[in-house]
């Protein structure tokens, strides 16, 4: 989860305005195709609580939920863009979680993966230095049942999840170590891919930035690069 910005765009133009026919009428709906055109650009294709970009099932999903309230049901800015397994876990029961088109989450929140082998591997979301917000909390609470899920669906879910993390961060380890033996060129060009897989638009990205923030001599050239 990392902050994703929410532009004026031509598209979220759309969106707004698809949103206010829809909330004069009686059974308006908020997944019009203006507003998932709009969300899909906005979060840039991926899920904003798992930052699963290859997700099949992405959702129109309220931050605050609505519970039929239609100002909350309508408004762009409480509309986020979620996977099929994020949104039915979140549902009405995490809430307030951070909101990832103000705030910097991973700077709230350390996103790790520790080890490597089964057992010994592990998912860990722990909050970075002493904010007393419980949205903090929540959403760390919902990051480890995203991630390993209760129910045998979430679960199995949750399997896929982890698999997907561990095959990205094991491509961005290996560009890291080529990039720390390459030279002229091949550094370079290592140099611009590395800064784009720290983007907000890359899949995992907090994952990512917390293995540079961890690894402070071997990541020196990429420390805040996605600022
Ligand atoms: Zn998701």
């Amino acid at each position: 989860m990392v902050k994703i910005e929410r532009k004026d765009t031509e598209k979220s133009r759309l969106a707004i305005s698809s949103l206010a026919k829809e909330k004069s009428k009686s059974a308006g709906k908020c997944n019009t195709p203006e507003v998932v055109d709009a969300l899909d650009e906005t979060f840039h294709g991926k899920c904003y609580i798992c930052e699963h970009k290859s997700a099949t099932s992405l959702q129109v999903e309220h931050l605050q939920p609505h519970n039929g309230d239609s100002d909350l049901k309508f408004d762009w800015e409480n509309l986020f863009w979620a996977c099929g397994h994020c949104n039915h876990i979140k549902s009405d029961s995490y809430t307030p979680i951070l909101d990832c088109t103000k705030l910097e989450v991973d700077e709230f929140i350390a996103f790790r993966k520790n080890g490597f082998f089964g057992v010994e591997e592990s998912l860990t979301f722990e909050t970075v230095g002493n904010f007393d917000d419980p949205a903090i909390d929540m959403t760390c609470e919902l990051l480890k049942r995203i991630h390993y899920g209760k129910t045998p669906q979430e679960k199995a879910e949750a399997k896929m999840l982890r698999h997907a993390i561990r095959e990205e961060i094991h491509k961005f380890k290996e560009d890291i170590r080529d990039y720390d033996e390459s030279f002229g060129e091949d550094k370079l060009d290592l140099f611009c891919r590395i800064k784009m897989e720290l983007k907000s638009n890359s899949p995992f990205a907090a994952f990512k930035r917390w293995l540079v923030r961890d690894n402070p001599v071997k990541c020196a050239d990429f420390i805040d690069c996605w600022k």
